[in-house]
């Protein structure tokens, strides 16, 4: 018994199955950066240019759609966020420094393989799906679910297989013979993967030649082939150039993970000799590399996390904030946001990382040096070394990830909650019971200064924030 292809043909007749894998919606994707329009990396440029038309203009004055009165443009404003390219400051959204340099990258004569290198390195430090560095965060995500229902090898046989024969043009019918079509189209399946992977070759081929027919025929009744039947059928609309723009993400970022940082020229050095296979103007890349090093110098120290400059929760140490201090001309008195800066130059980084520092600091001595929780949980100090004052922790209420939710900054000293360590760790490691306690009695000290700051958020948004399932 070929128990592979019956659970095949078993779950295909699951209305609900077949819906979660073969309809177009977001979860069925492996790479969520793509959205609606264009899902291919590549055609992120299409999403901008699109932007590119309201930039400058207030969001009042935005084109909206007869039909529904949507703001037209209003689908792209969180991936362009997310991606670096245009910052929003009070309803107007501008290009930064990347963004402009990303605009250039347009105008280049280039081939598709170099295309696609620069599109993958410009988008590696967004924010995509809450995910800071989202593309190897996803890629390591997925390698991790393909390999252990599987097994390490015959993951790397299967993009390998396929990304060999990339360049055949390999039609519809054919690639139903690929193990990573089965890997892309079930990764969110266990049980069909373990199948997969424990099948036997007559097995395999048995489903390979059924779905190989099906795609032929286009027959809709065939979980894989509804996915890829083309949009004016109305059904799927995947391709398979999109299946194979996922395998190079995956395959590209896999082998990306492995590179250390060393200085700049090193490491795009390093990162074109991964791209060896394909057909690129070495010279040429290197060359739009160099030359626009003010921002791709960024972008990498981001992936490599060599400097910090998000903030991180991962850094308690006052100290090291402390010792940063430079210079900022900027009023702090109130929960005003400061003038948005661009942090996509090495310049605008520094400027960002003084103000973090500068802000951590004022929250610190705005508490006068004790934990925001002392009415709750009886905190414990203890005297720090540098600064002779309590040792206090600064944590963002709404963490920085879901910063591209909100229209107005979430960098205010609003959202600057100040604890002992005993209560920071609480609220990142205790049990949801414990955490729900502490982000309900905060939520209500808070909500109106944030909410005076633009920031409107229901306590139901906070639970979600911070993974809580359950309120009780
Ligand atoms: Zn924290
Ligand atoms: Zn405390």
């Amino acid at each position: 018994m070929n128990m592979l292809f019956n659970y095949y043909l078993d779950k295909n007749s699951i209305d609900s199955w077949v819906k979660d894998f073969s309809s177009a919606a977001q979860k069925v994707i492996m790479y969520s950066f793509k959205g609606t329009n264009g899902r291919l990396l590549t055609n992120f440029y299409n999403k901008y240019k699109k932007f590119k038309e309201v930039e400058g203009i207030p969001r009042n004055k935005w084109p909206v759609s007869s039909k529904t009165s949507q703001e037209l443009h209003k689908q792209y404003t969180a991936p362009m966020k997310a991606s670096r390219l245009f910052y929003e400051e009070n309803g107007i959204f501008r290009q930064t420094a990347k963004g402009k340099v990303y605009e250039k990258f347009l105008s280049e004569e280039l081939n598709e393989d170099e295309r696609w290198l620069l599109s993958y390195i410009f988008l590696l430090d967004a924010t995509f799906d809450n995910k800071d560095n989202y593309i190897l965060s996803r890629s390591n995500e997925i390698y991790e679910i393909l390999v252990s229902n599987t097994s390490e090898s015959f993951v790397d046989s299967a993009l390998s297989e396929l990304f060999t024969n990339k360049n055949l043009g390999i039609s519809d019918k054919d690639i139903a013979f690929y193990d990573f079509l089965y890997l892309d189209t079930f990764y969110r399946d266990p049980d069909f993967l373990k199948l997969y992977y424990n099948a036997s070759e007559k097995d395999k081929k048995e489903l390979q030649k059924y779905v190989s027919e099906n795609l032929e025929e286009k027959n809709r009744n065939c979980v894989i082939c509804k996915k890829f039947i083309s949009p004016s059928r109305s059904s799927g609309n995947y391709t398979v150039n999109e299946l194979i723009d996922d395998l190079k993400i995956l395959m590209f970022s896999k082998e990306f993970k492995k590179l250390k940082y060393n200085d700049f020229e090193g490491t795009i050095k390093a990162i074109l000799k991964l791209y060896d296979n394909y057909d690129i103007d070495n010279e040429k890349i290197l060359g739009f590399l160099i030359d626009n090093k003010n921002i791709f110098e960024p972008i990498l120290m981001n992936v490599f996390k060599v400097e910090d400059i998000d903030d991180s929760e991962e850094d308690t140490e006052e100290e090291k904030y402390d010792s940063q201090v430079i210079n900022v001309d900027i009023n702090y008195s109130g929960d005003k946001p400061e003038p948005r800066i661009d942090d996509t130059t090495i310049v605008g980084k520094q400027q960002l990382r003084a103000i973090f520092a500068m802000r951590k600091k004022i929250a610190r001595e705005k508490s006068n040096y004790t934990c925001e929780l002392e009415m709750l949980n009886g905190c414990r100090y203890f005297t720090s070394k540098t600064t002779k004052h309590n040792y206090i922790e600064v944590h963002h209420f709404v963490p920085r990830e879901f910063r591209n939710n909100f229209e107005n900054s979430i960098d205010v000293l609003a959202n600057y909650i100040t604890l002992c360590p005993h209560c920071h760790r609480m609220i990142h490691l205790a049990t949801d019971r414990e955490r729900v306690n502490i982000i309900r009695y905060i939520y209500n000290q808070r909500k109106n200064r944030l909410k005076n700051c633009g920031i409107e958020v229901e306590f139901a948004d906070l639970l979600n924030f911070y993974n809580i399932e359950d309120e009780s």
